[in-house]
């Protein structure tokens, strides 16, 4: 129990740290507004960012890609249902390679990158410039609903800083007018906050209301001053819409779905001979996991005994 004012006090900060981190915890609002035609996403990725970000040692360049990917993968999770999945692959022939992020509709986002810390590279003017960073290249989304077949719909990067991108894809691919943003604020310690949102016309809907939305969206104050001013995703929306209705509020989170089983099921596609050969070579084998750095280790013996398991040449 705490008995002195200090003590007292302490306790009362740790309490506002909490109802603070809490306050500011990553989340995706979904909503609709004007008038029922048009769907609202709002997503706050801050954590998502930054735990991606240190799982994969990220620099400037690969902190960008990743939040970008992610939270726009968050996004399109916003879109989907039940157990559906969605990925989101934005590959260019810059030193960035791809990235790739897997979200489900429950507010879990996982990604990976090739190269997480190559330099931004910059734009005639001397800004940072993903797109340029990212090069030439595709993006590709994929949506697998259970045994069914999965959806996929492939754009060629236009501004490779993927918001955009991502609205040609919903154009090209959905034939739905959408609005995209995304954005994120860097320190010295890394991501400071992120997020984005992604506003759709439903069918039937008003031509010109997206295009007055899209009006509203240009007048907004630049992204990083809204965000460190405070504003929560709903406030953003509010900045947007005059009538908006909050359907849902959800948590989202950095989760890999990774296990030593699902490596050990890995290793055993190796084969046999492969298996014995790792065995033979090394006391351990280490597996590292692309989405979460994760390490496994596997020891000779394990390895042996997952050879005994896996299919030898010739087998048919
Ligand atoms: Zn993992």
């Amino acid at each position: 129990m705490p008995d002195t004012p200090s003590d007292r006090s302490e306790i009362q900060a740790e309490i506002q740290a909490e109802i603070h981190a809490e306050v500011r915890a990553d989340v995706l609002v979904r909503a609709l507004a004007v008038g029922g035609s048009v769907r609202a996403l709002s997503l706050r990725s801050t954590h998502v960012s930054r735990q991606l970000c240190l799982a994969h040692d990220a620099s400037p360049a690969g902190a960008m890609a990743l939040s970008r990917v992610a939270s726009a993968a968050l996004l399109l999770g916003g879109l989907i249902k039940g157990r559906e999945q969605v990925s989101l692959n934005v590959r260019g022939e810059g030193e960035l390679g791809a990235v790739l992020a897997i979200a489900d509709a429950m507010g879990r986002v996982r990604a990976t990158i090739d190269h997480p810390r190559v330099e931004l590279v910059l734009d005639e003017a001397g800004r940072p410039s993903l797109g340029l960073t990212f090069g030439p290249g595709r993006l590709t989304v994929t949506r697998t609903m259970g045994l069914k077949a999965p959806y996929v719909g492939v754009v060629p990067l236009v501004s490779g800083e993927i918001a955009i991108d991502l609205a040609e894809y919903f154009r090209v691919s959905e034939q739905k007018p959408t609005t995209v943003a995304l954005f994120e604020v860097l320190g010295p310690e890394g991501v400071r906050a992120a997020g984005g949102f992604l506003i759709q016309a439903l069918p039937g809907a008003d031509d010109n209301a997206l295009e007055r939305v899209a009006a509203r969206v240009e007048r907004l104050p630049p992204m990083s001053v809204l965000l460190e001013a405070g504003l929560t995703p709903v406030d953003l929306l509010k900045e947007i819409f005059d009538d908006l209705v909050i359907l849902e509020q959800g948590p989202v989170h950095f989760e890999c779905n990774c296990s030593r089983d699902r490596y050990e099921g890995l290793l055993l596609t190796l084969g046999h001979d492969e298996l014995i050969a790792m065995a033979t070579e090394q006391e351990n084998a280490e597996v590292v996991c692309h989405f979460c750095a994760v390490k496994y280790y596997f020891s000779r013996e394990e390895l042996q005994a997952i050879a005994r398991h896996a299919l030898k040449p010739g087998t048919p």
